[in-house]
C-alpha cells in the first residue's frame, strides 16, 4: 500500500489565508451586496512598474527571434542579474557579497522551505512566534517537528526574541517582521549574530520588506553586522519590494565564508539547485534588473512610499486609542492590539461581518498571535482610512485593548 507523509496530519488543517479567505468567501455568498474592504493578506495592489514592463516586454521579443531565444536559464541566475544585485543591494552599502555568492528564485518562499534541504533533521530550529507560517509548516512536513524551539515576541519584549536559554541550530529571523512589522535594529541583532558564531549556528534571515526600512539604526542587511558572513543566509524578494508577487522572483545570499561542518553552504545550495530548480525564466530575470534602472529605482522609491504613507494614516487613526501594538513603520504590517479578553479570530469574524473589513487574524501565525491582528497597507489611502475608522469604531465599543 503507498503511503503518504505522515507529517502532513501534524499541521493544521488549512494554510491561514486559506481559512482567512474560505470565511471571507462565505460571508460574501451570504451577503453579495457587501463591499469589504481587504486589510488582510499581504499582496500588493499597485501595477507592475513601467520600466520592470518594458524590459520584460523587450525581453519576450528576444524569445520570440531565433538569434535571441533563450533555453533553460543558468541554475544560479543570470550573470547580469546576480551581477546587478551584488553591485546595487551589496556592495554599494559597502558590503562585499559578490555574484556567484546569489542564487536567484521565483520567490521567498520557495527557498524559506528548500533551505532545509541542507541540514540535519536533527537541528534544533529557533522560530519567533508569531511567525510567518512556511518556516514552521515545512519544517512539520519534513518530520522535524520535534527540532522547533519557539522564541515569544510579546508586549514585554517588544516584540523582538530573546536569546534562547537552550542551544539551537538554525535560528530564523524575520526582520522587518510578518507579521508584526518589528523591524530590528543593529542592536538587536548584533547578540543573535554572536550567538549564532559562539554556538556554531546558522542564521537564516529573511529580508523580504527590506524596502520598507526608513529609520537608518535599522539595518538592510544582515550582512551589515560584523560576523554575520560566517554565519547567516540571507532571503530576498522582489514581491514586496518591487510588485512582483505575481512575476516572481527572489534571491538568496550564501557568503563562501559560511562554513559548516567541514562544508561551504554556498556549494550544497549549488548541488541543490542544480538537481531540483531549472532557473528562472530570461523574461522574469530582466524584468527584475530593470528595478535597478534608474527609472525602476524612482518607481520603486514612489510604491513603498505609497504604501508606508498607507501605514502612516492606519496609525494615526489606530494609534490615539491604543489599537497598535507594533510595527506601521519600516513595514507595511500593523500589530493591532485587540481589547482585552477579546480572541483573534473572533476579531476577525466580528470584523468581516459587522464592518466588512478583512483582517489577519494574529492567533494564525502561532501561540503568542492571540490577542492580536495584522492589518496590512497594501491597499490605497482612503479604503485604509475607511478601514481602520471602522476597526477603531467597533473595536473601542469592547472595551480598552
Ligand atoms: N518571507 C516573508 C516574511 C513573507 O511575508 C513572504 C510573503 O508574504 C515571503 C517570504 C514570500 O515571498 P515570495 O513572494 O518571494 O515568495
Amino acid at each position: 500500500m503507498t503511503k503518504i507523509n505522515p507529517n502532513f496530519q501534524l499541521l493544521a488543517n488549512n494554510y491561514l489565508f486559506a481559512e482567512t479567505a474560505s470565511r471571507k468567501k462565505k460571508f460574501q455568498l451570504a451577503h453579495p451586496e457587501a463591499k469589504l474592504i481587504p486589510m488582510g493578506i499581504g499582496d500588493v495592489t499597485l501595477p507592475v512598474f513601467p520600466s520592470v514592463v518594458a524590459a520584460m516586454q523587450k525581453a519576450v521579443a528576444e524569445m520570440g527571434r531565433a538569434e535571441t531565444m533563450r533555453g533553460y536559464a543558468p541554475e544560479q541566475g543570470y550573470d547580469f542579474l546576480r551581477e546587478k544585485i551584488a553591485g546595487e543591494a551589496y556592495q554599494k552599502r559597502g558590503l562585499a557579497i559578490t555574484a556567484d555568492e546569489i542564487f536567484i528564485s521565483d520567490g521567498a518562499k520557495s527557498d524559506c522551505s528548500n533551505i532545509l534541504d541542507l541540514f540535519d533533521g536533527n537541528n534544533k530550529i529557533a522560530l519567533c512566534d508569531p511567525i510567518y507560517p512556511v518556516y514552521m509548516d515545512t519544517a512539520i512536513l519534513t518530520g522535524r517537528r520535534e527540532q522547533l524551539v519557539f522564541l515569544p515576541c510579546m508586549e514585554e519584549n517588544g516584540f523582538w526574541p530573546d536569546i534562547p536559554k537552550e542551544k539551537v541550530d538554525l535560528i530564523w529571523i524575520c526582520s522587518p517582521n510578518n507579521p508584526t512589522g518589528c523591524a530590528a535594529t543593529r542592536e538587536q541583532l548584533r547578540p543573535w549574530v554572536d550567538y549564532a558564531l559562539k554556538n556554531d549556528a546558522v542564521i537564516l534571515f529573511d529580508g523580504a520588506y527590506e524596502a520598507f526600512i526608513t529609520r537608518p539604526e535599522v539595518p538592510h542587511s544582515i550582512y551589515e553586522i560584523p560576523g554575520a558572513e560566517k554565519c547567516a543566509i540571507e532571503f530576498r524578494s522582489f514581491s514586496k519590494t518591487a510588485g512582483f508577487t505575481g512575476v516572481r522572483c527572489a534571491y538568496t545570499v550564501f557568503p563562501k565564508t559560511l562554513v559548516k561542518d567541514g562544508a561551504v553552504l554556498r556549494d550544497l545550495w549549488f548541488r541543490r539547485q542544480s538537481t531540483k530548480f531549472n532557473g528562472v525564466s530570461y523574461i522574469v530575470q530582466r524584468g527584475a534588473e530593470a528595478v535597478f534602472s534608474e527609472d525602476g529605482q524612482q518607481e520603486q522609491e514612489a510604491a513603498i512610499g505609497y504604501y508606508l504613507e498607507n501605514a502612516r494614516i492606519a496609525r494615526l487613526i489606530l494609534e490615539p486609542l491604543g489599537l497598535v501594538a507594533c510595527g506601521g513603520e519600516d513595514s507595511p504590517y500593523t500589530w493591532i492590539r485587540l481589547p482585552k479578553g477579546m480572541d483573534s479570530w473572533s476579531a476577525f469574524d466580528l470584523l468581516l461581518e459587522k464592518v466588512h473589513v478583512v483582517t489577519t487574524p494574529g492567533a494564525g501565525f502561532g501561540r503568542c498571535g492571540e490577542g492580536y491582528l495584522r492589518i496590512t497597507a497594501f491597499g490605497n489611502p482612503e479604503d485604509t482610512a475607511e478601514a481602520c475608522r471602522r476597526i477603531a469604531e467597533l473595536l473601542s465599543r469592547y472595551g480598552k485593548a
